[in-house]
């Protein structure tokens, strides 16, 4: 945990300030992340409580459990976040300044990753088998 960290989108236009930001980072290589992030999709959580955002975000529900959002000027990625009050925010690391000092835990659909790249390092690497049997519903519908 972190005291409070201030992050923006590209253009500045959207500011997020975070009490509490996570200090592990996790990576997707779902389907559904690679299409909207390009490739690995990187996550750091920031409880809602403790999450004020500000700035032109628009809102895409991308499953019938969760949300993807991005700033409406830059495009940039903000989060993926579970629909519901109280979920906590999978903010983009990018947002902020060395990525929030948070570090890479844990690579999700590990299996799923393309054959032409691959993060290096000892993290946990989960593959799509065992992250369906560890969150009984997940985003992934393919
Ligand atoms: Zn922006
Ligand atoms: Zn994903």
């Amino acid at each position: 945990m972190t005291d409070t960290i201030e992050g923006r989108c590209l253009c500045g236009a959207v500011r997020i300030t975070v009490r509490g930001l996570s200090q592990e980072i996790s990576a997707c290589h779902c389907e559904m992340c690679m299409r909207w992030g390009g490739g690995i999709q990187f996550g750091v959580d920031a409880p809602a409580g403790g999450t004020e955002v500000s700035g032109p975000v628009e809102v895409y529900r991308s499953s019938a459990i969760a949300e993807r959002a991005w700033c409406g000027e830059c495009g940039s990625a903000l989060w993926l976040r579970d629909i519901g009050d109280g979920a906590p925010y999978e903010l983009v690391p990018g947002l902020f300044p060395n990525a929030g000092g948070a570090r890479l835990v844990r690579e999700v659909y590990a299996d799923r990753a393309p054959e032409g790249y691959a993060l290096a390092g000892d993290h946990r690497r989960v593959s799509a088998a065992d992250y369906a049997r560890e969150n009984p519903v997940v985003e992934e519908t393919e």
